[in-house]
């Protein structure tokens, strides 16, 4: 090797040991940067970990196989992981055996999955495909987000509920009027189908929504000044029909952040019914709906006007039918109501057309007039009334006779006010019933004071069974020939306080009108019960019913327990009607009269001869006597026709197997006749005047003492013998 050679291996030598250097020092650098890159992705992936980790998501990197790359602290949490699952060591496929536990529901559907835990816990998992084959799964936990959905939904659903099915209209609208919503209520109410056709159609600020074209103006003047319409009631066009409605609204702005009204809204509801309520109250209070007449009200307001009126003068009729409760009682309501008609449409024809016809009440009216030309008339018009009212009215086919008494008073003649004008035509009223009826009669002060009287009786006799001051009478009831005493008829007296025994023509009227006459009658069935249970078994005794007794509900219980308290034998009681009891109803009259009879009571028809139908009454009822009245055997002497009567009745008593007592026999000739005609029994002054009980107990004791009655009829006056006997002291 030359020099040059060794400088060149030299060289050589240099130049490798400089390459040497070079990589070396390349190497080191390298390695430096591998190093630098190595810390630096070991910095960024654990600065993606904690970014990763502190993410609201889970996320999970799947490989090849289902292997998990990455899973960051979320996943693992919602997704339950147990610690030994630590990445790359793990598969899908543990993570989905982990969730397969019984508190756990998953659902699948393609790219997604919903795992419901027990507790209510929702957990959404999607899976997303990453470039290269990998998957990335995102898992959310998604409870709150469901539960606001769903509470959402619920309010809204209720409040779609609630707007669609209110039976009240609802609305929005913009506010020029423009429909927005409606629900189906106010659809149908304005005649359409679908709430499309309606929007199409209306415009509720239209002109032509409101009946009276003004209203439109009201609820935009309410809408401007007070921001809102409430409870406004308008009469309305329902859009599409045309039909009329009345309708109360509300309504209301909706507005945005800054105040300005973004929609009206409302609601509508259907006021048809108490609107037009309202006006058939009002009209009900001024005519009674039955008749059309004026009611009370409308009448006392007119009346009031013309007495309040200085220059003020009328006359006043007030009207009473007199058969009235009878065709009511007979025929029932629909008879009766139609009589009402019959009789209001009557007057006012009968009135003219500027008199105020009423119905106060019941079978009640009134006839106003006002001026001094009908009072100069009242007692022309008040007649005329009358014979209106006597007119029959047809009645389901009967030609009926109701008539009517009436009372009138004149203003200001007669009454310085209303109430008092109305009262004193009442006392004018009472007057024509209680004298006769079917009449009319003016007021005078005497009525007055009479009827003053007649309400003062009034209180004493209701005073008088508590006070003891009733007595029964007993008037003898013979037996033809011998005249032997067969009973009594029991006869009331009322020992008034200050004008001692009064006959009941003198109370019983008043009894009635103040519906006392059946307490009466019963304390009289158990007086003479009582009484003739101390007289000898063979006395029977006779007690009058009044027909308001006869119809009470009460009265076979009350015979029936007057019996059983006193002890006395059914059979020795009779029990006298009058045919006027059996008229009204004769199927109720007959029920009453079998039970009674059922009790062994016998039945007496009283005052035969003087009523309408008399015989059939006879065959009809099963009567064990009549008496026949004693105006038929006043007569006697001296008219033949009075015989032949007599004669008939006794004839077919006698084929009906009745007994036959004649009243108010007086003379000697009358109780021969009678005799003669082959009546069984006499009653009368020739015999007996009503006496007291004591006055009878007397002649019991006289009888029972002389074994017998003396045998001549004339003799027979036992008041006369007994009170000798009482004088005499015994
Ligand atoms: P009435 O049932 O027809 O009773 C007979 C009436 O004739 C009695 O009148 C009696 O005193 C009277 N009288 C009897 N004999 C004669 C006579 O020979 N000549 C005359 N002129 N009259 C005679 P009185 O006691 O005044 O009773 C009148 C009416 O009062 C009775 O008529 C009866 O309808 C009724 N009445 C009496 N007591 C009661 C009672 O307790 N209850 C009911 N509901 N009515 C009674
Ligand atoms: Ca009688
Ligand atoms: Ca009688």
């Amino acid at each position: 090797m030359d020099g040059t050679e060794v400088t060149h291996h030299r060289l050589a030598v240099n130049q490798g040991r400089d390459d040497a250097r070079r990589s070396d020092q390349a190497m080191g650098r390298l390695a430096a940067e591998l190093d630098e890159t190595k810390s630096h992705l070991s910095q960024t992936r654990a600065q993606l970990r904690i970014t990763l980790n502190s993410i609201r998501h889970g996320i999970m990197v799947l490989g090849h196989g289902g292997t998990v790359h990455l899973c960051n602290a979320r996943a693992a949490e919602l997704l339950q992981l147990p610690p030994r699952f630590t990445e790359g060591a793990f598969t899908i496929g543990d993570v989905t055996a982990i969730l397969t536990t019984p508190d756990v529901m998953v659902s699948d559907s393609g790219d997604s999955a919903t795992i419901h835990r027990d507790g209510g816990q929702v957990i959404s998992i999607k899976l997303d495909s990453l470039d290269g084959g990998s998957k990335v799964l995102l898992v959310e936990d998604i409870t709150l987000d469901r539960r606001r959905e769903e509470s959402l939904y619920l309010a809204e659903s209720e409040s779609r509920g609630l707007f669609e099915n209110a039976v009240c209209g609802i609305y929005r609208d913009m506010p020029d009027g423009t429909p927005v919503r409606a629900n189906r209520a106010l659809v149908n109410f304005n005649g359409y189908d679908t709430e499309a056709e309606y929007r199409a159609a209306v415009n509720l600020n239209g002109g032509n929504w409101y009946v009276d074209p003004e209203r439109t103006g009201v609820f935009q003047q309410l809408m401007a000044t007070k921001g809102e319409v409430r409870d406004l009631i308008s009469e309305v066009y329902s859009h599409r029909t045309r039909k009329k409605y009345w309708i109360t609204e509300n309504a209301w702005y909706v507005r945005d952040h800054a105040g300005n009204p973004v929609y009206v809204e409302g609601t509508i509801q259907d006021a048809t019914e108490r609107v037009l309520g309202l006006a058939e109250i009002e009209r009900h209070a001024n005519t009674d709906p039955l008749t059309g007449a004026a009611s009370r009200f409308h009448f006392m307001n007119t009346l009031n006007a013309i007495t309040r009126n200085i220059n003020g003068a009328c006359v006043l009729f007030t009207v009473d039918l007199d058969q009235f409760k009878e065709v009511n009682d007979m025929l029932g309501h629909g008879a009766g109501d139609a009589v009402l008609k019959t009789v209001a449409a009557r007057l006012k024809s009968t009135a003219g057309a500027s008199a105020t016809v009423a119905r106060l009440g019941g079978d009640e009216f009134a006839v106003l007039m006002s001026g001094t030309s009908a009072t100069m008339q009242a007692d022309i018009i008040s007649a005329g009334i009358v014979r209106a009212m006597r007119q029959p009215i047809d009645v389901e086919g009967h030609n009926t006779v109701i008539g009517a008494s009436v009372g009138v008073a004149l203003f200001p003649a007669h009454a310085a006010n209303s109430e008092e004008l109305l009262n004193h035509a009442d006392v004018a009223l009472y007057h024509a019933k209680t004298n006769g009826k079917s009449k009319a009669c003016i007021f005078d002060h005497a009525m007055k004071r009479r009827l003053q009287q007649r309400r003062a009786l009034e209180e004493e006799l209701r005073e008088a069974i508590p006070a003891d001051t009733l007595e029964l009478f007993y008037q003898p009831i013979v037996e033809t020939p011998t005249a032997k005493l067969h009973g009594f008829e029991a006869l009331m007296r009322w020992n008034h306080p200050r004008r001692g025994f009064l006959p009941p023509s003198e109370f019983i009227g008043v009894a009635e009108d103040a519906g006392l006459m059946t307490e009466l009658g019963n304390w009289a069935i158990r007086r003479a019960c009582h009484q003739a249970a101390a007289m000898p078994a063979h006395i029977t005794v006779a007690v009058n019913v009044s027909p308001s007794q006869f119809r009470s509900a009460g009265i076979v219980d009350q015979v029936k327990s007057a019996l059983r308290d006193t002890g006395l034998e059914a059979s020795r009681l009779t029990l006298e009607l009058t045919e006027n009891v059996l008229m009204s109803s004769e199927t109720v009259a007959a029920r009453v009269m079998e039970r009674l009879i059922d009790l062994g009571v016998k039945m007496a028809l009283d005052d035969f001869g003087t009523g309408y139908s008399s015989l059939s009454y006879l065959q009809r009822f099963a009567f064990a006597k009549v008496k026949i009245d004693r105006s038929f055997v006043a007569g006697l002497e001296t008219k033949p026709a009075n015989v032949a009567i007599i004669r008939a009745i006794i004839r077919l008593a006698g084929d009906l197997g009745m007994d036959v007592v004649a009243e108010g026999v007086e003379t000697e000739t009358q109780a021969e006749l009678l005799r003669a005609e082959g009546c069984g029994f006499l009653q009368g002054f020739l015999f007996g005047k009503p006496m007291t009980y004591v006055d009878v107990a007397a002649g019991m004791a006289m009888e029972s003492l002389r074994g017998h009655l003396p045998a001549k009829p004339g003799q027979v006056s036992m008041a006369s013998e007994q009170k000798r006997a009482v004088h005499n002291g015994l």
